[in-house]
C-alpha cells in the first residue's frame, strides 16, 4: 500500500540503527554498555508514585479536560512564578502527552506550507521531521563548536527571510549541553522582536545545569519578550518521569486555545493518573530534584576529566543537560576509519560500547554519550574506549 508523502519524507531516527544492533548483541549474551539514553536514570520519587496511586483508588481514572486538569495547570502556574518569576494564567497553559508532544502541536497550529523555523544545529533529533510534518521548512544555523555550540546575533539575523515563523532556542540544550546567558538570549530576543519570530524556547533540562550555572528564559527578559515566546518545559528529566509523558507549552493564549483544540482531536487528554503524578511533582519537596542534579553534576565532572584525556578526543564541556558531545575527528583520523558513523559501528562491534553518531543531530563530527548511568558503567565504557583507540592505533 502506497503511504504518505509525509511519512515516506521522514528521516529515520539515526539512533534506532545503533540501539538495534546493540540490544541485538545483548540478545545474544554479550556485556553492551548503552551509553544512548535520554533519560535519567533515577526512578521516579516515591511520593510522586503514590500520589498517582492514590489518584486511581480515588477514582481519578477517566477522561479529564483536553490540555490537562486545571488543578495541573494551577500548579504549572505555581511553578514558572516559583522557579522562573513569571506570571501566567491557566488559560495560557496546555498540557500534553509529553513535551515532544507539544512541540509537534505547536508545529502544527504555527506553521503553513513553506514557512521556515530557524533550528540552530547540533539540534534534538525530533525537531526538524516535526517541523517538516507540519508543512514547515528547517533552516539550519550552525551553532560553532568554537563558540560553545551556539548561535550568533549575526547567524541569527542572517538567516532570518520573510517566510521565518520560528526560531527554536534549547538551553540547556540536547545533544551539546550548552546553555545561553542572560547577554547572549537578550541579543537573540531583541532580533526576534524586530523581525517578529516566535521564538520556541524548549526548556525540558532547565533544572539540569552544573558547577553554579544558572538557567534563564528569554521569556523573563522582558514582557515584549515572554509575549513572543512559547515555553515547552515538563516533568520527564527534572523528575525522572519520561514515562509518565507530561509535558506542557505555556504563552499566548490564543495560540494554546489552539493546541487545545488540536489536541482535542487527537490525544484528548494526557493521562489522568499521570496528571496528578505530576501536581505532586511540583507541589511536593523539590529534593530528589537536587538530589538528582548533584548526582549528575559529579558524574559530569569525573567523566569529563577522563574524556578528554581520551586520544584524538576533545570536548566542550557542557553546562547543562546529561550529554558530552566529544568531537572525533581526530580519533577517527588516528584509527583509519572513513566516517564517525563507521568509527562507532566498529565500537559497539568490537567493546560494546554503544555511542549515537552526531550525524542525527546535524553535527556528524562528534558522537554523544548520555551520563545519565552509574559511574562505574561510565568508567568502565570509558576504559573500553581507550582500549579500543589503543588497539587501533
Ligand atoms: N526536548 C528535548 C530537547 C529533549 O531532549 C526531549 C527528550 O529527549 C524532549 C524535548 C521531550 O521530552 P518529553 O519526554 O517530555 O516528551
Amino acid at each position: 500500500m502506497e503511504l504518505a508523502n509525509r511519512v515516506k519524507a521522514l528521516t529515520p531516527s539515526s539512533t534506532l540503527a545503533i540501539t538495534a544492533k546493540a540490544n541485538a548483541l545483548k540478545a545474544e549474551g554479550h556485556d553492551v554498555i548503552g551509553l544512548g539514553a535520554g533519560e535519567p536514570d533515577f526512578n521516579t520519587p516515591d511520593h510522586i508514585i503514590e500520589a498517582a496511586y492514590s489518584s486511581m483508588k480515588e477514582g481519578h481514572t477517566k477522561y479529564t479536560a483536553s490540555g490537562g486538569m486545571l488543578r495541573l495547570k494551577e500548579a504549572i502556574v505555581k511553578k514558572f512564578q516559583r522557579d522562573q518569576q513569571l506570571q501566567y494564567t491557566p488559560q495560557e497553559i496546555v498540557v500534553g502527552t509529553g513535551a515532544k508532544q507539544s512541540l509537534y502541536t505547536l508545529f502544527q497550529v504555527l506553521l503553513n506550507e513553506g514557512d521556515e523555523v530557524i533550528i540552530p544545529t547540533p539540534y534534538w533529533v525530533s525537531y526538524p521531521e516535526q517541523v517538516k510534518l507540519a508543512g514547515g521548512v528547517p533552516r539550519y544555523v550552525e551553532g560553532k563548536e568554537e563558540n560553545g555550540f551556539k548561535i550568533t546575533p549575526e547567524q541569527l539575523s542572517a538567516a532570518i527571510t520573510e517566510k521565518t515563523k520560528a526560531v527554536i532556542i534549547n538551553s540547556p540544550s540536547n545533544p551539546t549541553g550548552a546553555l545561553y546567558a542572560k547577554e547572549e538570549l537578550q541579543q537573540l530576543g531583541d532580533i526576534c522582536l524586530q523581525h517578529n519570530v516566535l521564538i520556541v524556547s524548549d526548556e525540558i533540562y532547565e533544572k539540569l545545569v552544573y558547577d553554579g550555572a544558572q538557567h534563564v528564559s528569554i521569556a523573563q527578559l522582558s514582557p515584549a519578550l515572554k509575549e513572543q515566546t512559547i515555553i515547552i518545559n515538563g516533568v520527564s528529566k527534572s523528575h525522572s518521569m519520561t514515562g509518565w509523558r507530561i509535558g506542557y507549552a505555556a504563552g499566548k493564549s490564543e495560540i494554546i486555545k489552539a493546541m487545545t483544540n488540536l489536541d482535542s482531536h487527537s490525544t484528548s487528554n494526557p493521562a489522568t493518573p499521570s496528571q496528578y503524578a505530576a501536581i505532586a511533582a511540583y507541589e511536593g519537596t523539590q529534593e530528589p530534584v537536587d538530589m538528582m542534579r548533584q548526582a549528575f553534576g559529579e558524574r559530569l565532572e569525573k567523566v569529563y576529566k577522563e574524556l578528554v584525556t581520551i586520544p584524538g578526543f576533545t570536548c566542550v564541556k557542557p553546562q547543562g543537560a546529561f550529554y558530552l558531545f566529544p568531537n572525533v575527528t581526530e580519533a577517527v583520523a588516528l584509527t583509519g576509519f572513513a566516517s564517525v558513523d563507521e568509527w562507532v559501528a566498529a565500537l559497539l562491534e568490537e567493546e560494546k560500547v554503544a555511542l549515537v553518531p552526531g550525524s542525527g543531530f546535524g553535527s556528524p563530527q562528534n558522537v554523544r554519550l548520555s551520563y545519565a548511568t552509574s559511574l562505574e558503567t561510565l568508567q568502565e565504557a570509558l576504559k573500553r574506549i581507550r582500549r579500543f583507540m589503543d588497539q587501533k592505533m
